[in-house]
């Protein structure tokens, strides 16, 4: 109910108590029994299985905003299809809900009429607070920094490794993007290891590469790699000496290299024409070493949740590499995937000896040299039904995957903001109707006490 307390407000009370109360038990009752059909957030992205021995490490600062962050992690690592349903969705909800609540109006209110102008400027104003809604949860993912959820090994042999990442040196990075700040980024992911693989250019890597700590296993460390064009497709060179190899066309070139030198390793980026790389003759000494099996890029998702078989026969049957990417150029705060290898005592290596240690690792294990780990997250595969399905796939997957903490501070939040909205009074001003102008003060109250007319006691 509501009731009048002056002459300009009314006070809401018991409607808004009745629905919050439901809002927040339905929600709490969602976060607590989800946990029942738990799945662990972090799995093999070859075989969809599970690891032993890892997990995802919070910090405090992320467990108090977990409801946010977690929100933002999931929704980062989708695909552009994905992202097209859940704004098809968004939008199909919104004009449902404005259909539905107009109807139930004028079932209460018969003899309401609002004129159509004034109709006009309501669903304009609600229209744009949805839209600045929707775009906000994206900017705010991709621009306002926030506490990263890293990635712990039990294993103290393994090193986590980003092999293509960029900073402000790639003409699309990030101007904030600093070496420092691509470091800083790979540390709060739970990365050892990050090849700043800018395009066509080394500078970066160079910048990143004077501040390395003497033993990998002091910081992360920085190691250089090239971003570069080959044949119509992009491609990763490691291996490569800032001295010896430039590339400043953006167009990879091959060094010239007398046999019996170290030549540089490339690896195939997503996405690109899979149908291509069969043929694709590497000239020289380059030789082919890895494919990426998980590239964050948007573009890339999209590619690996259609091709990801096509990409694991591929790696079968020439005997090379899967590797995880997050091509991270400055935005975002979640990593969606790490590279896993297995090299004994690499945290007292200096960081020349460890890049030399993971090249020769690829090389002589070729596709069971690195594990790909990456976050669980839904995937229609090519399937169009699937992709249809993606909200409720995307709501049940992240409530599977949350960890305690996060259900601790999920359950924190819900009973937070029911507190403050069933004790705090609410105060809606309205305007009194006047003898001259009853339809203009029948036309506000509804609007602005949704909850009165909804509970039919207003
Ligand atoms: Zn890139």
């Amino acid at each position: 109910m509501c009731f009048w307390v002056s002459s300009t407000h009314v006070v809401l009370r018991n409607p808004v108590l009745r629905t919050s109360t439901r809002t927040a038990l339905i929600l709490s009752g969602l976060v607590v029994l989800s946990s029942l059909v738990a799945l662990a957030p972090i799995h093999d992205a070859a075989t969809g299985l599970s690891s032993l021995g890892v997990h995802l490490t919070l910090p405090w600062h992320y467990r108090v905003w977990a409801p946010f962050c977690s929100v933002l992690d999931a929704l980062s690592v989708l695909s552009i299809r994905q992202h097209i349903v859940l704004l098809a969705t968004y939008i199909v909800g919104y004009a449902a809900w404005r259909i539905v609540r107009r109807a139930s109006l004028r079932a209460l209110h018969p003899e309401y009429r609002r004129p159509w102008r004034s109709a006009c400027l309501w669903e304009t104003g609600f229209a744009c607070i949805a839209v600045v809604a929707w775009v906000g949860i994206y900017v705010a993912g991709a621009l306002v920094p926030r506490p990263m959820s890293s990635l712990t090994l039990a294993d103290p042999d393994a090193v986590t490794v980003d092999f293509h990442s960029h900073t402000n040196a790639s003409w699309d990075g990030v101007k904030r993007f600093t070496a420092e700040a691509n470091r800083a980024w790979h540390r709060e992911a739970g990365f050892d290891v990050a090849y700043i693989s800018d395009h066509a250019t080394v500078a970066g890597a160079l910048q990143g590469m004077r501040h390395n700590p003497v033993t990998a296993g002091s910081d992360v460390v920085l190691l250089p790699a090239v971003e570069a064009r080959y044949g119509g497709q992009h491609i990763i060179a490691m291996g490569i000496r800032p001295d010896r190899d430039v590339h400043a066309d953006g167009n990879w070139r091959e060094p010239a290299l007398k046999p019996g030198t170290d030549a540089p390793m490339l690896m195939l980026t997503i996405p690109g024409n899979l149908s291509r790389i069969d043929t694709q003759q590497y000239p020289g000494l380059a030789r082919l070493a890895a494919i990426e099996l998980a590239d964050a890029a948007p573009r890339g998702i999209d590619q690996l949740q259609r091709q990801r078989r096509t990409v694991l026969d591929f790696a079968a049957r020439h005997n090379i590499a899967v590797i995880a990417s997050s091509d991270n150029h400055g935005w975002g705060s979640t990593a969606a995937a790490w590279s896993v290898l297995h090299i004994p005592n690499w945290r007292s290596m200096s960081p020349t000896t460890l890049d030399a240690a993971i090249q020769r690792a690829i090389t002589q294990h070729g596709r069971s040299a690195v594990q790909v780990l990456a976050r669980r997250a839904p995937d229609p595969g090519a399937s169009v039904a699937l992709l249809a399905l993606t909200p409720v796939a995307v709501s049940v997957n992240y409530l599977r995957t949350l960890s305690w903490p996060e259900r601790a501070s999920w359950l924190g939040w819900i009973w937070a903001v029911w507190c403050v909205v069933t004790v705090v009074p609410i105060t809606v001003p309205v305007r009194r109707p006047v003898a001259d102008e009853p339809a203009l003060a029948h036309e506000r109250i509804p609007e602005l006490v949704p909850e009165t007319v909804a509970d039919d006691s207003y």
